[in-house]
């Protein structure tokens, strides 16, 4: 069963002074249920603008974007996005904050309330829920950003670079704490990351894109088990093939030479 679709997805966005510029070129994909997705690719090359079209928050040019079969119209219930920026508000409680999707949907408050225990307690964070987010490490405030997210029950999580703000053993465990949300709820997630070796370990398939325009060039199907298991996952023998791979496709160490090879020597 598919969670989420995107169908010939074009997306050209109004210039001041020159032709429009188009940021993603006949995007087509799709998403099963409780299947995890990466997407990686160069800078400016159109993933973020994915999501927000997967989000509601951008209407494409051309295609359309589907979830659950529906043609996305809009921001809707069965999509939760997460940025990498973890947006708590300062002036809510940890658990003020989680409940806050449910509050703007009219969600009843005391089942809300119980919902966001639950979560936070998963995501260790039950002795928390009372604090300010300027109370808590950066690590835990993206926990709580995770638990916000996952409130309101979505169909799929559309996570944009979520741990890059963080420092790499926060990562870490961020990675972990997610893969195990993710395989226990039975969640689908199309995660962007730039962090090739993260989109190994916590991925089913990795899909690349070309430079902008952007386009789907190639995926790839993670062939290791453990997928709610990234740390387990980093020592399997098959993942320094596969960020091999994925550094020679978005042609990575060649433009470093290329570089420094036009530099001159040193
Ligand atoms: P990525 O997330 O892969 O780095 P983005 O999706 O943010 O890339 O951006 C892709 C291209 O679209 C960039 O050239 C960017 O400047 C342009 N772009 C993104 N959002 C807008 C917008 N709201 N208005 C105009 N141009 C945009
Ligand atoms: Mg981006």
């Amino acid at each position: 069963m598919i969670r989420l679709e995107y169908r010939n997805v074009t997306m050209r966005f109004p210039a001041a002074h020159s032709q429009p510029v188009t940021a993603i070129e006949n995007v087509s994909f799709a998403v099963r249920d409780c299947e995890v997705v990466s997407l990686i690719g160069p800078s400016g090359c159109g993933k973020s603008t994915l999501l927000n079209i997967g989000s509601g928050l951008y209407s494409p040019s051309v295609g359309h974007a589907l979830v659950d079969g529906d043609a996305v119209e809009g921001p809707n219930d069965h999509v939760a996005f997460m940025l990498q920026k973890d947006l708590l508000l300062p002036w809510r409680t940890i658990a003020e904050n989680v409940i806050l999707g449910a509050e703007i949907k009219k969600r009843d408050r005391n089942a809300s309330l119980r919902r966001a225990r639950d979560l936070l307690a998963a995501f260790r964070l039950d002795e928390f829920s009372e604090r300010y987010p300027h109370q808590l490490s950066g690590g835990m405030r993206q926990r709580a950003a995770l638990a916000r997210t996952l409130a309101v029950d979505p169909s799929v999580l559309l996570l944009d670079e979520p741990f890059s703000a963080v420092d790499a053993q926060t990562r870490i465990m961020l990675q972990h704490d997610l893969a195990q949300t993710l395989q226990r709820a039975g969640k689908t997630a199309l995660l962007i990351t730039h962090d090739l070796l993260e989109a190994v370990i916590m991925s089913d398939r990795v899909l690349v894109m070309s430079p902008r325009p952007g386009r789907i060039i190639d995926e790839i199907r993670i062939e290791m088990p453990h997928r709610d298991q990234p740390l387990r996952r980093r020592q399997h023998g098959k993942v320094g093939e596969y960020v091999t791979w994925l550094m020679q496709r978005l042609d990575i160490g060649q433009s470093a030479l290329d570089e420094q090879a036009a530099a001159g020597p040193a």
